[in-house]
């Protein structure tokens, strides 16, 4: 016989019923077929709240009427494909089932409460529903049709609504009853008997583990769980949507992976599967053709580790602690004991190695109950301070890692933490099964969805998301904007999907959390309602769970500068391009380090100093290593590169300045570039990687003009009068030439100072062939000496500044793929 057994979500409608209808009548053609079955998907949950609702002495009409729809649509629709269906009887049924339920709840509206025993006939409604129309929708069908009642055949203990089953019992009872080959029998999932033969529940979802012990029962050969999914997946297709289906899984997996939070199974439904050695199958009852997950094999697929990952809701953790804990043998045992006599189940214990506290979790709903029974057991030690007050901590939920191969293997924690680590989630305590089966790490409800992606990414190598927001949309962050739209197709392909959820300017912010459509980014801006702040953009990242969001500052504005040690203490990367926080005061440089730290974020900035040139982080890998940088020189301006330049082939300067402007090299208003500012900024950074304690302040700045020259008025004024700089420029390259030398504007780091000025360069300096833009840095070290490492290349530009950017936003991926 093989014992099928339907969910609620494969019941919901008159369609879904008909379709279980033919996959009942199609497998009863190959093999002996029983069939267990939930109630109408939601149908339970309103009863629930029926009997809530009644003993809080609320009106309840309104449910009962929800029910009551459910079960008439499913009427209509099963009469309406077939007509011989007697609807007279199903309806009269109907009725009378529900009239009992009216007649039950005036006596919970007397009493003020719902005995248990009244409650498990009330919850046990849907099930015995379903099972009327299913039997007249098969007899109609022509199949011969026979009952198994639980309360007369399933012996439990354990009370009414929780009950257990015991199987031994139950497999005489049945013996003893003798089942029929000819017929398809039906049984009613979610209950079972008392001694007195009344209804009792076996637990909510509990029709799972009623086909198992009814399988067990009657020694099939398949107990089959049909639901509405293609089977067991290694996380829930709920939160990470390429999860994937796993083929088989062993007893014990299953259980794991039950017990910790899949609802795809109940927890108690593998017992009884496992104890009889019958296989378990997972099915999906809208594609009965695929393959579904085949639990009972001892050897699980592709050898997988870890083969799945589970979350568990609704938790609350309590410590017990106090200096009564240390050395007092039996206290455990106690606390155990006396959690246990109030019938509540801890689902996950961890107990310090300094025997100063013990932690356990249980369900919250249980929360009360343990409480209470605490205080009481350890009344005495309360009182005379042996323990410290009870600490309970609420909204947890359980992360397991299940895998009958992580006993063999090792890291697996490690990876599982780091991983949680790097989606910034805290681990409030962690527990490992003596089996090694499983790993647990307890942590805050609200972030389960993270923590599951996560370790998604890390363990299956799944696609692993960036996602960014823009910020400033002027040159580098446009064409930054359009590199990525252009390079999405060929990351996606290596596993990474690089996602632009939000597009801000200084008014406006575009946002999509499944990543903007980049064709018509420009738009989709001049649309947008939203605009750039930390919370709207934290709220976005809450709301859809994103766990690797980067914030890209392509502005240069200070006001979004200071916020950076917000963005990283947020939970986001950094990256940008502009200098203004790597150039504010030491103590925020300093506080921006130390934020990216403890939150576990990046904050990258290889731009702020020679565009897409690796500068920073070869100078930071230097100085890791133990170098010392004793003496730097450098061109650090693409536009003084350039005019400067220009002055070797006699050009005078306001030419060379002009033609500057003209291409685009300098700023709007070149003063903005002669100021040396620029040069002075990126110098202090290099001189702060360094490790040299500065202010921009402290950087000496001779401004690329003769000195004293007039800088005032508008930028065409200036131009107009920049020609009367020439006779000075002409005077010092003359000087200059005398000696073999050319001008070069350069940043200079000499005895603990930074220098920005017009110098004299000879042409056994590695700067006198820079020109024409190109920047060059040349970094005198204690390894580099007396040959300087030099780093030589454009050095600015829209183009290599964006390719530069998204370099460093790349590098934000978290997660290395080892399996
Ligand atoms: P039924 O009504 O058939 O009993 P349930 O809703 O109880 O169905 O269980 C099926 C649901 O379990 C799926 O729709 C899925 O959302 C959820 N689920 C959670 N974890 C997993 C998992 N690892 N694999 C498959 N489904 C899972
Ligand atoms: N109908 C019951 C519930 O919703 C049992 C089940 O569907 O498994 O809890
Ligand atoms: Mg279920």
């Amino acid at each position: 016989m093989r014992v099928l057994k339907f969910g609620g979500s494969s019941l919901a409608d008159a369609e879904r019923f008909l379709r279980v209808a033919d996959i009942a009548v199609n497998t009863h053609g190959q093999s002996q077929v029983a069939l267990v079955l939930s109630a109408p998907a939601k149908v339970t949950n309103h009863l629930v709240a029926l009997v809530e609702q009644t003993s809080r002495g609320m009106d309840a009409t309104n449910t009962l009427f929800e029910i009551n729809g459910i079960f008439s649509r499913l009427l209509a629709g099963l009469k309406a494909a077939y007509p011989a269906l007697d609807d007279k009887a199903l309806q009269a049924r109907l009725t009378g089932e529900l009239d009992q339920v009216e007649r039950l709840m005036q006596g919970i509206r007397l009493l003020g409460l719902c005995p248990d025993n009244v409650q498990a006939r009330i919850l046990s409604r849907g099930e015995n529903l379903s099972i009327a129309f299913m039997h007249e929708l098969l007899r109609v069908r022509g199949l011969e049709l026979d009952l198994i009642v639980p309360e007369q055949l399933l012996v439990t203990d354990g009370g009414y609504l929780e009950a257990h089953v015991d199987i031994e019992a139950s497999r005489l009872r049945f013996a003893a009853k003798g089942l029929r080959s000819d017929c398809l029998y039906l049984m009613p999932g979610f209950t079972g008997g008392s001694d007195k033969g009344e209804t009792v529940l076996l637990g909510r979802n509990g029709s799972d583990y009623s086909a198992a012990v009814l399988a067990a029962c009657v020694d099939a050969e398949c107990c089959e769980i049909w639901t509405d999914v293609e089977g067991c997946y290694n996380c829930d297709p709920r939160l990470v949507p390429d999860a994937y289906l796993l083929k088989t899984l062993s007893y014990k997996e299953a259980m794991e992976l039950s017990y910790f939070g899949a609802k795809v199974l109940h927890p108690k439904t593998i017992a009884p599967v496992a104890q009889f050695h019958i296989p378990c199958l997972i099915k999906n009852s809208f594609n009965p053709q695929g393959p579904g997950t085949l639990i009972g094999v001892e050897q699980g697929d592709d050898d997988l580790k870890v083969k799945a990952i589970s979350d568990l809701s609704g938790m609350c953790m309590f410590n017990v602690s106090g200096p009564g804990m240390k050395g007092m043998v039996g206290m455990a045992g106690r606390i155990f004991s006396a959690v246990s006599r109030a019938g509540v189940s801890i689902v996950l214990i961890t107990q310090s190695s300094s025997e100063y506290s013990v932690s356990f979790c249980i369900h919250s709903y249980d929360l009360d109950k343990t409480r209470k029974v605490l205080e009481r057991e350890f009344e005495l030690e309360f009182k005379n301070q042996l323990l410290d007050p009870l600490e309970i901590m609420q909204d947890l939920a359980i992360i397991s890692l299940i895998g009958d191969g992580m006993r063999t293997s090792k890291g697996m924690a490690a990876r599982f933490f780091t991983s949680l680590a790097q989606a910034s989630i805290n681990i409030v305590a962690i527990a490992q099964g003596s089996s090694e089966r499983s790993i647990s790490a307890v942590v805050r409800a609200g972030k389960v969805a993270e923590a599951i992606k996560a370790c998604h990414q890390n363990f299956f190598g799944s696609q692993q998301f960036i996602d960014l927001f823009v910020v400033g949309v002027g040159g580098v962050g446009a064409a930054l904007v359009d590199q990525i739209a252009r390079q999405q197709p060929v990351l996606a392909e290596q596993g990474t999907g690089l996602r632009v959820v939000g597009i801000a300017n200084s008014r406006q912010m575009a946002v999509n959390k499944d990543g903007l459509n980049l064709a018509n980014w420009r738009e989709q801006l001049v649309e947008a309602r939203d605009s750039f702040s930390l919370e709207a953009v934290q709220k976005l990242v809450e709301d859809s769970h994103l766990i690797n969001p980067v914030i890209v500052d392509c502005t240069s504005s200070e006001a979004i500068a200071v916020q950076y040690a917000d963005f990283l203490a947020a939970g986001f990367h950094v990256v940008t391009p502009n200098k203004k926080a790597n150039t504010g005061s030491l103590d925020y440089y300093k506080a921006l380090r130390r934020t990216a730290r403890q939150t576990r974020r990046k904050f990258l900035y290889e731009t702020n100093v020679g565009a897409g040139l690796p500068v920073i982080e070869n100078l930071q890998n230097l100085i890791k290593a133990g170098d010392k940088l004793r003496a730097f020189d450098g061109i650090l301006s693409g536009s003084l590169s350039f005019i400067f330049g220009k002055l070797d082939e006699g050009m005078s300067f306001s030419e060379a300045t002009k033609i500057a402007r003209g291409n685009g090299f300098t700023e709007p208003d070149p003063r903005d570039d002669l100021n040396g500012m620029d040069v002075a900024r990126k110098l202090l950074i290099l001189a702060r990687e360094a490790g040299m304690a500065l202010e921009l302040c402290d950087v000496e700045v001779e401004q690329a003009l003769p000195p004293g020259f007039d800088v005032s008025g508008d930028v065409e004024a200036f131009m107009a009068r920049l020609p009367e700089a020439d006779g000075w420029f002409r005077d010092q390259f003359a000087l200059a030439q005398s000696e073999g030398k050319v001008l070069r504007y350069v940043g200079s780091i000499e005895g603990g100072k930074c220098k920005v000025a017009i110098k004299a360069v000879g042409a056994d300096e590695p700067l006198f062939k820079v020109k024409d833009g190109e920047n060059a840095l040349a970094f005198f070290s204690t390894y580099y000496q007396p040959i300087p490492l030099v780093l030589r290349g454009y050095g600015a530009g829209t183009e290599v500044t964006a390719a530069g950017v998204f370099a460093d936003v790349l590098r934000t991926q978290n997660w290395k793929q080892e399996l």
